[in-house]
């Protein structure tokens, strides 16, 4: 589970996360709503240790990101594609991130397999398309067989096919008991993959409910 206390980011004068309180539970999908520059990157960031918060803390399984030995078997992300090596193979991407976690190299042709990447990991990341590096983040995302998982846009340069997957995916991640968080700036997308509903605007907290709830007005 992920905890956050407070929250906050200021950017110069500017408080991008304003005081954000929550938990988001194991075996839902949370969905995370809110229109471009709310703060839902920023917040995800904070919870990977990747930005550090103004005020405020976000835990995960109790912890701050940076006290964990091995980060990937405790929690996976999907982020902005853009932090990979574009001259790197999306296997060499991978092999990285699982030798400095303690991580078995056969652990990564196991998420290679599951995100459709077998034949393609040995391309150089910058010749990837949208989708696929939506993939290999993906792929990233699971390789330490984590409790807890964080997709920021995750369907964002799939086709059709790749969407209906990463939505099963979700689910299928949430149904085994873990920790699902996932950002959209569609309403459209959070109906059809999350349970509850975290909505933010302009980095303040606007609502927390089942989507049942939320879909019925309430
Ligand atoms: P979202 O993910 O919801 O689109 P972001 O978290 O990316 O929103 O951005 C929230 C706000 O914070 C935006 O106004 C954005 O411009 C600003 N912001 C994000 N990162 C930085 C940064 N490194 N420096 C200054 N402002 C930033
Ligand atoms: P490096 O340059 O050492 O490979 P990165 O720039 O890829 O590291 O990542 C920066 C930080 O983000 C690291 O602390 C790493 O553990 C974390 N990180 C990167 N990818 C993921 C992911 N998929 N899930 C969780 N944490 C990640």
């Amino acid at each position: 589970m992920i905890n956050l206390s407070g929250l906050t980011k200021r950017y110069g004068g500017t408080t991008v996360v304003h005081g954000l309180t929550l938990t988001i539970e194991p075996g839902l999908v949370t969905g995370f709503l809110g229109p471009n520059g709310a703060g839902k990157s920023t917040t995800m960031r904070m919870i990977l240790g990747l930005d550090r918060p103004t005020a405020g803390t976000a835990l995960v399984k109790g912890r701050r990101y940076e006290e964990f030995r091995h980060p990937l078997r405790e929690i996976g992300a999907l982020l902005d594609a853009k932090a990979l090596h574009p001259g790197r193979s999306g296997r060499a991407h991978l092999l990285a991130m699982a030798r400095s976690n303690g991580i078995p190299a056969a652990r990564v042709e196991e998420v290679l397999a599951t995100v459709g990447l077998s034949d393609a990991a040995r391309k150089r990341a910058g010749v990837y398309s949208l989708g696929m590096g939506q993939r290999l983040g993906i792929a990233g995302a699971l390789l330490g067989d984590p409790g807890v998982l964080m997709f920021d846009e995750p369907v964002n340069g799939l086709d059709p096919d790749g969407v209906r997957w990463v939505r099963e995916l979700m689910r299928s991640l949430a149904a085994e008991g873990r920790t699902v968080f996932v950002s959209s700036h569609l309403m459209s997308e959070m109906e059809l993959t999350a349970d509850r509903l975290v909505v933010i605007g302009k980095g303040r907290l606007l609502a927390d409910a089942p989507i049942a709830d939320i879909l019925a007005g309430g």
